[in-house]
């Protein structure tokens, strides 16, 4: 292990930007900033290798590290020339985590360390101000308790109602009648004066004592390694470990610790903090963009307790619409109100100085910046910048318009879009044109419609969702423990917080749909109660809205509706055309689409897929009644009685290729005989048995039993795929006709077609001869007796890790490969697709899988399968195509594979082709890269 302390200060800085591996992203863009000339109170950086060494030694700080921490804390007093541990010049600090990724609000922060009485009244004495110091070092015991001692939060809710009511009583307030949410409302934090706050502190050290048996810890060192510790435990913390298996994030990573001289916002009304974006982080649009609090302190703006004030004036910046603090203005909130209250105006030369500093960091880092500040008494210091989370809209634009500033080249704007997060864009948004009852008004949060049952709680909302229902979840605020209940949500809805509350956050980085600080809905009780507002914003009506109601959510907007409202699908923004323009110029994969229907084909094609990668031919047997023929088809005793039924399924079949290929003209479109055992099709309970019955002239009982032959113990290693036409030659006859009559039809019209034929689970070379010597006899039937031919191709599927082992042998017969990875993965682990999600998620907890092999390629087994196959197969047949149609066709870090694996295409659903198209472009840069820089870079 190196040095344990990285130091900051003073204008110099032991770390810099580059090292967000060991400072972590906070610790890195402090002793940047620092480095830059940026004001940045001092402080030093507890390298996450310290965190990783914790856990190793059974969670005990390294020796040696205590020193070393001394000797920073030492600096730390010599240039701000006060003691850490001293009343006359107190030192206090905060302690916060900081991960190489963000992970906002996950894990845990100490601000006010170092406080005991005797400190605090040395606090109230070198500021002049009492109450600020008794409310600092109140909060710092609140906090410390919480995190580091573990006595819950709410346990101290009961002293603080009770400071809230002495406070009312000297304020002349008649608190008898409220309730908490009320009296909070009357008597707000910032009214608790200096003797009931020093009557809470004596509340909460009681509470304290009586909770852990020990009294509050007053030795300031003891307070400073009790928090470093639980910054470190915070990595593991429940929440923690969500939101890095929901993003990626190896638990191996650990947490820096960040240890930082205070400064204080809640110094009175020249004092306040805020956070800020230099791009609109939802839409990402160029303009400086954030929040603030006057007066506050820290965590404040993102706890998302007080809805802050813009920081530039309206047409500038900020969010219009938001209420005030007071709850003043609610959704009508005026710009006027806003802009009197917005940074801006209130301290025009700070403000000034802080468009300045984001400039600087925005133009350093060359990417969209989020930063933390405070303001103290008309000071300005920075406390964070890091690369600001945004919505997929907002990184495409973002991107797109930062290569056009000439601030980065297109192919770094290709690299900056994570291909996963434009998913967001190609989703519905509501229906302008749909009638809908508006509800109330927050703040656009996150984009997207979406719509579901109201839900009051996290667990909630994880419940009823695994019940497959659609949720909104609505809270007063969220905090971090929501984070599986937004998870499982569709949208989300909070009453309280600004754009950069924990909410609005943590959901667009999930891309789902909130609306945050809607000031008109209040929650209590299992219920929420709205209040509707005439035009001018005055209040006309109140409803009330329970658990299971139906409500919709425009997170674009910010607008929350009555019901389900009607959505509309995606319109892509001209930015994210242009990127795709750039993406296609630089990928080598080919991008298909998994389409079986000519609706299908047409939302994949309208995403730029390049040809259909596997139509599968048995979703076109669902319908009512194209159904009842298969199962006549299935239940017949002969051949001729199958006969007969295929006879009548054969129209349909023909009729959706045809219009397949017509929406496919000029590319090539892969179509897979029947795969699925044949009894998925089968009567699924006594009443379907009883109406075929009817409907065939056949008893109920003989159906039954022909039905219990057909059950399989096995059904995937079953009589399925390929396997069906030895037995059943006839199924693959009409499909193979189907497809041939529908070829030529089309190309009679003048449209060109690229029809592929494909066998599935194949595993010898004598199946597939049979099988194409049956599709050719039948492809030349159909051009004598239509006059035409069309080029039909013939290949197979490789599903099976026999299949990718004698891949030469097949690929005598076939003309193509496509790689089923959902098959070759449960062929290859012996893990039943079907049953793996009871256990696989323990699989990847345990760290056995590091993603669930069934979503991103096992590369090291299922891809050395793919290896084998490719080579052996391209060795028989030189230039023999090679695609993969399972689901890892569209998951990017499998992309990043095939391209390694030079593979001809990837086939996904529609949705999933802009993502594979920028995953390939991305995948083809790294492999460019890692072969060296091109001469015209
Ligand atoms: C596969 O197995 O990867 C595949 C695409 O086929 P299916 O998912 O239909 O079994
Ligand atoms: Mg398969």
């Amino acid at each position: 292990m190196g040095r344990s302390i990285y130091f900051f200060g003073g204008g110099q800085a032991d770390g810099d930007a580059q090292q967000k591996e060991l400072l972590g992203g906070k610790g890195a863009g402090l002793a940047e900033m620092t480095r830059l000339g940026i004001p940045v109170p001092p402080g030093f950086t507890v390298t996450t290798e310290v965190c990783n060494a914790y856990y190793a030694a059974g969670k005990a700080l390294p020796a040696g590290v205590e020193d070393e921490i001394r000797a920073a804390i030492g600096r730390l007093e010599s240039l701000l020339d006060a003691r850490f541990g001293s009343p006359e010049a107190p030192l206090l600090v905060s302690v916060r985590s900081g991960a190489r990724a963000s992970m906002p609000g996950m894990m845990d922060t100490i601000l006010n360390l170092g406080l005991n009485d005797e400190i605090a009244r040395g606090l109230a004495k070198r500021t002049g101000c009492e109450r600020f110091a008794l409310d600092a070092y109140r909060r710092f015991i609140l906090t410390y308790a919480d995190i580091v001692l573990g006595v819950p939060r709410d346990r101290f809710e009961e002293a603080l109602g009770r400071a809230r009511k002495q406070a009312a009583a000297r304020l002349g307030v008649d608190a008898t009648r409220l309730n908490a949410a009320e009296l909070e409302r009357k008597v707000p934090d910032s009214l608790l004066d200096p003797e009931s706050l020093a009557a809470l502190i004596q509340r909460q050290k009681d509470i304290v004592l009586g909770a852990t048996g020990r009294p509050f810890p007053d030795d300031p060192y003891a307070q400073l390694w009790g928090a470093i510790r639980a910054v470190f435990d915070s990595w593991k913390n429940h929440r923690a470990q969500v939101y890095r298996k929901m993003h990626d994030i190896p638990e191996a990573w650990g947490t820096a610790c960040n240890v930082q001289a205070m400064v204080f916002g809640n110094l009175g009304d020249d004092s306040g903090t805020g956070v800020a974006f230099t791009r609109d982080p939802s839409t990402g649009e160029r303009r400086f963009y954030g929040e603030w609090l006057p007066n506050a302190q820290g965590e404040d703006v993102v706890a998302g307790v007080r809805t802050p004030h813009p920081l530039s004036k309206s047409g500038a910046g900020g969010v219009s619409g938001a209420g005030g603090v007071s709850g003043a203005g609610g959704v009508s909130g005026t710009g006027g109100v806003d802009d009197a209250c917005s940074l801006e105006a209130q301290m025009p030369d700070v403000y000034a100085e802080l468009v300045e500093v984001q400039a600087t960091l925005e133009r350093h880092f060359r990417d969209m910046q989020d930063l933390e500040f405070t303001i103290q008494q008309k000071k300005l210091f920075l406390l964070q910048c890091r690369t600001g989370k945004r919505t997929g809209r907002a990184a495409v634009r973002i991107a797109v318009e930062m290569a056009k500033e000439g601030l980065i080249s297109q192919r770094e704007a290709i690299l900056r879009v994570e291909p996963g997060s434009i998913d967001q864009l190609l989703h519905p948004s509501i229906d302008p044109s749909a009638p809908k009852k508006l509800l109330a008004r927050g703040l656009p949060a996150s984009p997207g419609a979406a719509t579901g049952q109201v839900v009051f709680s996290a667990d909630e909302a994880e419940r009823r969702a695994g019940q497959g229902k659609a949720v909104i979840l609505v809270r007063s605020e969220t905090s971090p423990e929501d984070i599986h209940g937004m998870k499982a949500a569709r949208g989300i809805l909070t009453a309280r917080g600004g754009m950069t509350s924990h909410a609005a956050v943590v959901a667009r980085g999930m891309g789902k749909s909130c609306v945050a600080g809607c000031s008109a809905i209040s929650v209590s009780q299992g219920q929420m109660a709205v209040t509707l507002y005439d035009d001018h914003g005055h209040p006309t009506d109140t409803i009330t809205v329970k658990a299971g109601d139906l409500i919709t959510l425009d997170g674009g907007t910010g607008t929350v509706y009555l019901g389900a409202v009607p959505t509309v699908p995606a319109a892509l923004s001209g930015e994210f055309e242009e990127l795709m323009v750039w993406a296609d110029a630089v990928r080598r994969l080919r991008v298909r689409s998994n389409a079986d229907t000519p609706h299908d084909a047409r939302t994949a094609r309208n995403f730029g897929a390049e040809g259909i990668g596997l139509c599968r031919t048995e979703h076109m047997f669902f319908d009512e009644e194209r159904i009842q023929a298969m199962r006549e088809m299935i239940l017949a005793d002969g051949e001729a009685g199958r006969r007969r039924a295929l006879a009548k399924l054969l129209p349909f079949q023909r009729g959706d290729f045809v219009g397949v290929f017509r929406e496919m003209a000029g590319l090539p479109v892969t179509i897979r005989l029947l795969d699925p055992p044949l009894h998925e099709f089968l009567p699924q309970d006594e009443a379907q048995l009883h109406q075929l019955s009817k409907a065939m002239g056949v008893p109920a009982q003989d159906l039954s039993r022909k039905n219990e032959e057909l059950a399989e113990y096995n059904p995937m290693l079953g009589h399925r795929g390929c396997r069906l036409a030895i037995t059943s030659p006839e199924i693959y006859e009409m499909q193979a006709r189907a497809i041939v009559e529908a070829a030529c039809e089309v190309a009679a019209a003048g449209i060109e077609v690229e029809p592929e034929i494909m066998i599935p689970l194949s595993m010898t070379r004598r199946e597939l001869a049979i099988t194409r010597a049956l599709v050719e006899g039948v492809a030349e039937k159909v051009f004598a007796e239509k006059g035409r031919r069309v080029d039909v191709r013939f290949g197979t599927m490789i599903e099976l890790p026999r299949a990718a082992l004698v891949a030469g042998e097949l690929a005598e017969e076939a003309e193509f490969f496509s790689f089923g990875t959902n098959d070759l993965t449960q062929t290859a682990l012996g893990i039943s697709r079907d049953d793996a999600g009871r256990f696989l998620g323990a699989y990847v907890e345990a760290g056995i899988f590091a993603r669930d092999p069934f979503q991103s390629l096992d590369a090291a087994g299922v891809g050395e399968l793919v290896e084998i196959g490719r080579d052996r197969g391209r060795a028989a047949r030189p230039g023999l195509k090679l695609g993969v149609c399972g689901e890892h066709g569209g998951d990017p870090s499998s992309i990043a594979f095939f391209e390694r694996a030079g593979l001809d295409y990837v086939s996904c659903s529609p949705f999933r082709v802009p993502v594979a198209r920028l995953a390939a472009a991305q995948a083809a840069l790294a492999a460019e890269s890692s072969r060296g820089p091109r001469a015209t870079d």
